[in-house]
């Protein structure tokens, strides 16, 4: 018999996974399977994409465009973003030096990080933050600094303390990342707030990770304003967009980085060696989708207006008190009138949560999952997507009305 071989202990994960867990998104949407829940905690459509994304892809693969692409994206789809990015957004930008398709704007996300951002550099996020962020942070090694928004008394609008955003700020900052429209408020940032903050990124030398991928879907006469196309940022600001909520094509992971030059090939070279490139056939059936008539964006904006307004009311209807989105396809809501503070029933968003999934049937996601722990956070909200069939919300407003 031949004497056991010394085994060295193996470490099951690296030291940056040590501050954060799996997605508390992707959880409850496991969980509202487990219990047959209906599912208004992850933000994915659960009706059909528009006919003519199918008709657009699987011509496509016919056509045999099915080998890796030019890592940086194809050129036809390179092509459509940059126009699509001076007619809609307002920027300027040259598809050989500054445009590169990436694996949903998730991959762009992480690629400006790893590209642009030093370990040991802080980044500033505006809580509550869409939760990858944070995970983003850590995995470049960057410090997570927050800016808390709170709901306005009087309006209900999300809004940030002009002094609390000044002293974020300081010779550490690398970047400041704003989402607009935000998930989870649904707030839409004005230009106004957007020049305070280039006039802060100037100061200090920081850039601007623009995370726009709600850019079309805007309530009550909201604007856009692409943070690119602000006085002071157009040369720091790195314009993240994806296909994936635009056009309910959640899974086929189409997104894409714009970016001055000197910034593109930062982000280039990690995205090279992270995925090479995005799938290609998808990426010519987003190149069609660009071209897509200005009424299809008008009809999808209209159509979530009205789940908006069904929601809304059937929150309001069960007891919470909802805050009403300007953008994007989530209501944040105050369930303190579910919150018990001691004895039987759930004391917190956490528990709240659980009980929703398991006992009512309907999946959420718990309100402190978008900000860091501490005295800032709140545990008193829940998030509600509403990017789900009409009958889906019908199952959802019903048995939450059971609470
Ligand atoms: N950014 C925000 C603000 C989101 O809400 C989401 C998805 O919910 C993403 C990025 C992920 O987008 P993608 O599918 O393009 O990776």
């Amino acid at each position: 018999m031949t004497p056991r071989a010394k085994v060295a202990r193996v470490t099951p994960s690296s030291h940056r996974l040590n501050r954060f867990t799996e997605s508390v998104i992707r959880e409850q949407t496991r969980l509202a399977r487990v219990h047959n829940a209906v599912n208004l905690a992850q933000g994915f459509p659960d009706f059909p994409c528009p006919p003519e994304l199918k008709e657009l892809s699987q011509r496509a693969i016919a056509d045999d465009h099915n080998q890796y692409s030019i890592t940086w994206g194809t050129p036809g789809l390179r092509a459509a973003i940059a126009s699509k990015a001076k007619a809609y957004n307002g920027i300027v930008a040259n598809p050989d030096t500054d445009i590169t398709v990436t694996c949903g704007s998730t991959e762009a996300m992480i690629c400006a990080f790893l590209g642009l951002v030093d370990a040991g550099k802080e980044v500033i996020l505006f809580q509550p933050f869409y939760e990858n962020y944070q995970p983003d942070s850590y995995l470049s090694g960057a410090k997570p600094v927050h800016v808390t928004m709170r709901p306005d008394v009087k309006t209900g609008e999300w809004v940030f303390d002009e002094r609390e955003l000044a002293k974020a700020f300081g010779p550490k900052t690398a970047a400041v990342i704003i989402t607009s429209p935000h998930n989870p408020t649904g707030k839409v940032f004005t230009r106004e707030e957007l020049a305070l903050i280039a006039k802060h990124c100037q100061k200090w030398g920081a850039l601007v990770f623009a995370d726009e991928i709600y850019e079309h879907i805007l309530y009550d006469g909201a604007k856009h304003v692409s943070h690119g196309s602000v006085a002071g940022l157009e040369d720091r600001t790195v314009t993240i967009n994806s296909a994936s909520k635009t056009y309910g094509v959640t899974g086929w992971r189409v997104g894409w980085a714009i970016a001055p030059a000197p910034l593109t090939a930062s982000l280039r070279k990690v995205h090279d060696f992270l995925t090479v490139c995005a799938a290609t056939p998808l990426q010519t059936a987003v190149e069609g989708a660009l071209a897509l008539p200005k009424s299809y964006y008008a009809g999808m904006a209209k159509e979530y207006r009205a789940r908006r307004d069904f929601l809304m009311k059937g929150l309001k209807g069960a007891g919470f008190m909802p805050f009403k989105p300007r953008g994007a396809y989530y209501i944040m809501a105050d369930a303190s009138a579910h919150l018990v503070k001691r004895g039987a029933g759930p004391q917190d968003d956490v528990a709240l949560a659980r009980r929703l999934v398991e006992e009512i049937g309907v999946a959420v996601v718990p309100g402190s999952s978008f900000y860091k722990p501490g005295k800032d956070g709140r545990s008193d909200l829940l998030r509600f997507c509403f990017c789900k069939k009409d009958e889906t919300l019908k199952a959802a407003v019903e048995r939450l009305g059971r609470l």
